[in-house]
This record gives C-alpha cells, sequence and structure tokens, in this order.
C-alpha cells in the first residue's frame, strides 16, 4: 500500500514529495506528463526567492532581471526597479524536472501514468490509471487546475474562478525586459518574459467571459513590437483566478487528503502568480502529512499566507477596472502596488 500518493508532479506535487521525502517519508507522485513544457510565464519573483533562496541555485538556465515595465491600457510606459532582488524567469520543462528530479534523488516514486478516478475505500483511497488499482492512505491532489482529485472531493473550480490564457514560446526576443502590457479591452494582461533559451509571449483574462479578440489583441502587439519573432509553438491554458474568498469555506483538507497549488486555486487573482504558491502549499502539505494530521493544512495555508491572499481576492476585483489600471500606471502608486504585490 502507498502511505502518500501525490497526483501531479508539478511545482506543488513534485516539491511536496522532496520536503516529504527529506523527511523519511517517501511519496509515490502520478504524473506521465515529464518531460514537457508546461503554457507558463515562468516568472518567479522577489517574494518568492526570499521565500524559496534554493531556486537561485539551481543548476538550470534562467533569466535575471531588476526592473519590470508595464504598459498602461492608454499606452503609457512606466519602469519599476527591484532594488533588493530580482526576478528570474525559468523554462518550466527545467524547472518541473529538476523539482521531480529532487524529489527522485531523495526517495521519491514517480509512476508515470495519468490517474483516471479516485474513490474512497473506507478510510483509504483507490486511485485507479489507465493500467491498475493502487491503494493509498493519503491522497494529495496537485494535479492542477482541472484537478480530478479536487473534482471528486469538495466540487470542481467553476468557470466564473478559471481565468482565460493564449500566447506562444517564442524565440529572438531573450534580451528583452520584462514587460506587461494591462489590456484596454478586457481584465488582463500581455506578458514578455524572457528566459535564458526562449521568451514567453503571452495574454490572460481573468474570466472566460473575457476572452473575445484574446488572440487578436496578442497577435497584433506582436506585429506591432515584435514583427520578426520566431514563434516555436502555441498554447492555450487555464489558471484559476478566484473572485471570492467564499470558496475557501470548504477546507482544502481533511483527514486522509489535502488539495495544492492550482488544485486548491491558489494562483494570485492579481499578478497570476502561481510558482510561490505552488512551494508554499507544498511545504506545508508535507508538514501536515509529516505530523500524521493532513486536515492541519487547511488551517496552515491560511496562518502562513491567507490573509495576503484574501487580500489580493479583494483587490484583484478592483485594480482591474479599467479607470483605475489607468490611474495605477502612474509613476509611484504603480510601484507601490506592484510592491505590494510581489514582495
Ligand atoms: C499561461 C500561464 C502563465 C503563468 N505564468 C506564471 C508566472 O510567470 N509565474 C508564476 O508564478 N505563475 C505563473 N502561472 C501560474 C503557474 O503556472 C501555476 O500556478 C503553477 O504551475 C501551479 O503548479 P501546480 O503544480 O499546482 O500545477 P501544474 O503546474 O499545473 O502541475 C500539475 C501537474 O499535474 C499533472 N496532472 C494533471 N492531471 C493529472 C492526472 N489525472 N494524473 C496524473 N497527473 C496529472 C500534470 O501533468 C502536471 O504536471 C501561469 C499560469 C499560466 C496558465
Amino acid at each position: 500500500m502507498i502511505q502518500t500518493a501525490i497526483v501531479g508532479g508539478g511545482v506543488a506535487g513534485a516539491y511536496c514529495a522532496y520536503r516529504l521525502a527529506e523527511n523519511g517519508l517517501h511519496p509515490v507522485i502520478f504524473d506521465p506528463s515529464h518531460p514537457r513544457e508546461k503554457p507558463c510565464g515562468g516568472l518567479v519573483s522577489p517574494l518568492a526567492l526570499k521565500l524559496f533562496p534554493f531556486l537561485k541555485r539551481l543548476p538550470i538556465d534562467h533569466s535575471e532581471r531588476d526592473r519590470l515595465y508595464v504598459i498602461s491600457p492608454s499606452g503609457k510606459k512606466e519602469c519599476v526597479r527591484f532594488r533588493k532582488s530580482k526576478m528570474l524567469g525559468f523554462s518550466r520543462l527545467e524547472l518541473d524536472q529538476y523539482l521531480v528530479k529532487m524529489a527522485i534523488d531523495r526517495g521519491t516514486k514517480l509512476i508515470k501514468e495519468r490517474v483516471t478516478s479516485i474513490e474512497r475505500k473506507n478510510h483509504l483511497w483507490n486511485v485507479k490509471t489507465q493500467k491498475q488499482t493502487y491503494l493509498a492512505k493519503t491522497l494529495i491532489g496537485a494535479d492542477g487546475v482541472n484537478s480530478i482529485v479536487r473534482e471528486k472531493i469538495i466540487g470542481p473550480l467553476d468557470a466564473k474562478n478559471k481565468g482565460l490564457c493564449f500566447g506562444y514560446l517564442v524565440r529572438g526576443l531573450e534580451r528583452e525586459e520584462i514587460t506587461l502590457r494591462l489590456s484596454p479591452y478586457r481584465n488582463g494582461y500581455i506578458w514578455v518574459i524572457p528566459r535564458s533559451k526562449n521568451t514567453s509571449l503571452g495574454i490572460g483574462c481573468s474570466e472566460i467571459k473575457f476572452s473575445y479578440g484574446l488572440k487578436k489583441e496578442l497577435d497584433v502587439f506582436i506585429q506591432d513590437n515584435f514583427p520578426q519573432v520566431e514563434i516555436i509553438s502555441k498554447w492555450a491554458a487555464l489558471v484559476p483566478n478566484v473572485k471570492s474568498s467564499k470558496i475557501f469555506r470548504a477546507p482544502l483538507a481533511g483527514i486522509n487528503w489535502i488539495l495544492i497549488g492550482d488544485a486548491a486555486g491558489h494562483v494570485s487573482p492579481i499578478s497570476g502568480e502561481g510558482i510561490l504558491y505552488a512551494l508554499l502549499d507544498g511545504e506545508l502539505a508535507a508538514q501536515a502529512v509529516a505530523e500524521k494530521k493532513p486536515q492541519i493544512f487547511d488551517r496552515l495555508w491560511k496562518e502562513s499566507y491567507g490573509w495576503s491572499f484574501f487580500l489580493d481576492i479583494i483587490l484583484g476585483n478592483w485594480v482591474y477596472k479599467k479607470s483605475i489600471r489607468e490611474f495605477y500606471c502612474k509613476g509611484l502608486k504603480l510601484e507601490s502596488l506592484i510592491q505590494l504585490i510581489m514582495f
């Protein structure tokens, strides 16, 4: 029997497995996807680097920037400079693969099978894959925005609480600065995030209902600014974008289960930052399992960063109003907003 089964080996699942394995508990990750490039900017904020300094030391290529350019809906460009820390841009192909390797090196087992369903069996779990059924004592759902673990236990994130992104992985912009262009047409923004070998160029909106013309807006931006860019691949992806803290009234953990990362809905509704929360959740879930009380995860995440996350939800509903977006794109006000979100 598996003691701890983790469905999903993205940042949340892999880091949780690593932390469990460090404690001598040897979990099993189910994930058939590696190696793969998850659609993502791969931007790691100064706050994430402060809380998880090991990221700066990973032996994988990344970009480093100490400034961020923000273009307002009307086209005004402002620069925000980070004086104390830099931001890093990772390819998710390399970052996630390395985190999985760290977990395996410490004793985690990776089963490269997709979980097709889970069922409670007395106090245990039947974890079914395309190939066979495994019995697990504790289940951790780290299987992303469309988590089947979440769906089965507390119900899926509904469409209102999911944003939609569209974009390209491109080559030729690796020397560019990190740029965010707030959309004049919808609650969302275009991003240019250079990494060492390629650049993530995409657009996101806070709700699927705002997505009409999403691709066209990005293509016009590329045509106007980077007509020569070489497109390597294109993608569309959903991302949690929670509009009301009410959804967290349902606990994210019980006596033998925990939901973490995107499966928990833990992505900043303002910035779209999720790598930080995936790491925090991985750490806290490992602590709860090590203490043999998975249910305390729901208290741990709220104590650790719940207040700032709930503030992000309130601000997220407000920041994307067009007049306020424009107002906040003026000098210091923009800087203070970004410092508030990213530090
Ligand atoms: C377009 C886009 C851009 C983003 N940019 C940024 C950014 O620049 N910075 C930032 O901090 N955050 C960003 N985010 C958010 C960030 O990508 C996520 O919050 C983060 O990846 C969450 O990690 P996770 O491990 O919870 O989920 P994921 O990274 O989605 O990993 C889930 C894993 O579960 C696996 N899985 C799913 N279903 C199953 C199953 N049934 N069986 C087995 N395995 C399964 C998948 O293969 C995957 O490997 C972005 C998101 C998007 C969509």
